[in-house]
């Protein structure tokens, strides 16, 4: 078998279309663009490249943005103040902390520190209980994305048995979370897995969807996965490259040319989940600005 290739570079370009015609039937209606804060603390490069992508994403979707940048000196209770006036900035509809923050700065107290209406993340307390409770919520951006390749593809997870390998609050547990619940998204029978889990393979064998998002190069490999299964590499690692300009290259937590022998669908790195967590994310942003989730009274 050879896997067939998810081309999330693709359902991006042709979701960010459709959402920019969103937007401009929502501006042709009389409202102003919608506006997306981001904050950047401090200088880490892969932030920079991040919040660039973003930044891009927002101009071609017609969505206004700015990032405000702070030093990696800045105190929690400054950092709380700048997003607390942010909060209460009718002109802003959509407000993004981008992760990591330096180590003095908890992320739990300022995520939770954005109004909750505002967290186009889906970072939120209130927006993952929501997730959890079958409520109308912005979805985690990276699993909102892969939901949206597979009904792209056509693939069936209902009732399928769907193996999470990671189980962080931004990516792997939204993820089983979404995969499990019964009378919204996912309906698959779900295992989450993570650094404690003993026997990892015995489990991701036995996945028929397998989403790997570990930050762990190389870590599932082809006899890990079962014959047929849909694998979704989540993973961006940069490995040394000598043949690279850069001196790296990207690569996801999956044995790629190995596994693609043996699994029915698969996602490359790059060009896979990434574009489609950007695109998710104008979609987020969208919906703050209609107050389609938590609507005014
Ligand atoms: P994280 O470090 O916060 O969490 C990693 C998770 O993997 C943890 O739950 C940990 O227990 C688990 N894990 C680590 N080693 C493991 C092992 N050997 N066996 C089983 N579980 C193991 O990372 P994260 O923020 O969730 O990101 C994971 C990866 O996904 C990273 O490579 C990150 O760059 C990438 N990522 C990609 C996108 C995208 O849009 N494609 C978005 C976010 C994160």
């Amino acid at each position: 078998m050879s896997a067939k290739l998810i081309d999330g570079k693709k359902v991006a370009e042709i979701t960010m279309n459709l959402l920019k015609e969103d937007v401009v039937n929502w501006v042709n209606a009389g409202n102003r663009r919608p506006f997306l804060k981001v904050v950047q603390v401090g200088n880490d490069p892969a932030s920079t490249t991040y919040i660039g992508s973003k930044t891009r994403a927002c101009r071609q979707v017609g969505i206004d943005t700015d990032t405000t940048h702070l030093p990696d000196t800045v105190s929690a209770k400054e950092l709380k103040a700048a997003i607390r006036s942010f909060n209460e900035d009718d002109l802003i509809d959509g407000i993004l902390v981008q992760l990591p923050l330096p180590s003095h700065l908890s992320s739990h107290d300022v995520i939770e520190s954005i109004d909750h209406r505002k967290d186009v993340d889906g970072f939120h307390p209130m927006n993952v209980g929501r997730l959890t409770v079958d409520q109308p919520t912005f979805r985690s951006c990276t699993p909102a994305g892969i939901f949206e390749l597979f009904q792209y593809y056509s693939i069936q997870v209902k009732s399928k048995h769907a193996v999470v390998v990671g189980a962080s609050n931004i990516v792997g547990s939204p993820m089983a979370i979404m995969l499990s619940r019964e009378n919204t998204t996912g309906k698959a029978t779900t295992t989450i897995c993570h650094k404690f889990t003993k026997d990892l393979t015995s489990h991701t064998i036995a996945a028929d969807i397998l989403v790997v998002a570990a930050g762990q190069p190389n870590l599932i490999k082809a006899e890990m996965v079962k014959e047929g299964a849909v694998v979704i590499d989540v993973g961006i690692n940069r490995v040394a490259d000598e043949t690279s300009d850069k001196g790296y290259k990207l690569v996801g937590d999956c044995d790629f040319e190995g596994i693609r022998k043996k699994a029915s669908w698969i996602t490359p790195v790059p060009g896979g989940v990434g574009p489609m967590t950007v695109a998710m994310l104008m979609k987020n942003t969208l919906l703050a600005a209609k107050k389609s989730i938590y609507p005014e009274d």
